[in-house]
């Protein structure tokens, strides 16, 4: 009764068997190349291309790369996006995380912080004093997804000020209308199923225009957080400083097969599916709940799942763990009686199916 993959984790996440196996085979001539010559930077192009195709970029959008993962642009944005102070969607510790970083930084004023409870949502407010709007689209902590829209006033007009969104465990596998945002940043290893330790963005001209403003006023930013040197290194389909191949290789394979296989629109529909087969498990279970009460507001890539008192979902995930299904136990800091399921393209709506069955087994073991 095993699913076929026994990896449900939130990232890193599920790796594809023929990812691997390609990269394998790639290696002896790609592993350990210069990612200043072609060999590389054709990968780099292919992921370009790739994201650009499955998000239907804007023409005047453009895809920027760079290391240090998702966190590290966080850091980025407080020296290349937030002019002066920010508005924050925060609903989890992804999303709190950064809303931080941005409070740490002393060149910018005290961000406006709109709070929700772990497993619900906020949405943004407009608010003329503020010159960012922070979102996330998939806060993955708790499995909670918002809508990527612009804040508008009251009148109906868009407000100003440029619209950031995590996407790190929603890109891919959520719906997205990019006009609606100015950057919609991720790292490869959530939906994607690849490897961390990259960031990209799909950033806007107004993002770009703001990034290069900031720094010609004279802020400080340095190198290696500067989206403009990014921006200019990705125009050449490379890296400022040396990005990992591995990553990017399993990134491009991971983009073309989602696009061969219909695109966004299909990666969204298999969530949605393995979606539907987790939340209907849990409610018609007498014991498992989805933790997030409003449906709306319930992740079509992360699930979360808490369970009734007496029914130990520890001693659940430590069971699975030893029968080879790994990384659904809940986000550490939440601290719930839960258990936490991606449900990323890369997993099989089948293998959903079948970890469902297999905790159900367990929980009548126990
Ligand atoms: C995982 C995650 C991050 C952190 O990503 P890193 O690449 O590890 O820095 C940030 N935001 C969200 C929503 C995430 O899921």
């Amino acid at each position: 009764m095993l699913p076929s993959d026994g990896r449900f984790g939130s990232g890193p996440s599920k790796v594809r068997a023929a990812g691997f196996a390609s990269l394998a085979a790639v290696a002896p001539g790609y592993l350990g190349t210069s990612h200043r010559r072609a060999g590389v930077r054709d990968v780099v192009g292919r992921v370009r291309q790739g994201l650009a195709e499955l998000f239907g970029l804007p023409d005047d959008y453009e895809i920027v790369l760079g290391n240090g993962g998702t966190t590290a642009f966080f850091d980025l944005a407080t020296f290349c996006l937030i002019e002066n102070r920010s508005q924050h969607c925060s609903f989890g510790e992804f999303s709190a995380r950064f809303a931080a970083a941005v409070k740490a930084a002393p060149h910018l004023a005290e961000p406006e912080i709109l709070l929700a409870e772990a497993g619900r949502c906020c949405a943004p407010v407009a608010n003329d004093a503020v010159d960012t709007y922070a979102l996330i689209h998939n806060e993955t902590s708790t499995g909670v997804a918002m809508p990527v829209t612009r804040p508008r006033h009251d009148d109906g007009t868009v407000a100003a000020g440029l619209v950031i969104v995590d996407a790190t465990s929603a890109a891919g596998c959520l719906a997205v209308d990019l006009a609606e945002c100015d950057a919609y940043y991720f790292a490869p290893q959530k939906g994607f199923g690849a490897e961390g330790g990259l960031w990209l963005a799909a950033c806007s001209p107004a993002a770009l225009e703001r990034s290069a403003r900031l720094r010609t006023a004279g802020r400080w930013v340095p190198p290696t957080l500067d989206l403009g040197v990014a921006a200019e290194n990705s125009r050449l389909n490379q890296t400022y400083n040396t990005p990992a191949l591995a990553t990017l290789w399993l990134l491009a394979e991971q983009v073309e097969w989602m696009n061969a296989q219909g695109g966004l629109a299909w990666a969204v529909a298999r969530c949605d599916t393995s979606a539907a087969i987790v939340y209907g498990w849990a409610e018609d279970s007498s014991w498992a709940t989805p933790f997030v009460t409003a449906s709306a507001d319930r992740s079509h890539s992360v699930a979360t799942i808490d369970f009734a008192e007496g029914v130990d979902a520890a001693a659940i995930a430590a069971t699975l763990r030893h029968n080879g299904i790994v990384d659904v136990e809940p986000y550490r800091k939440l601290g719930r009686n839960q258990l936490r399921i991606a449900l990323f393209p890369a997993i099989e709506p089948a293998d959903i199916e079948a970890l469902t069955a297999c905790i159900d087994w367990v929980v009548g073991q126990l």
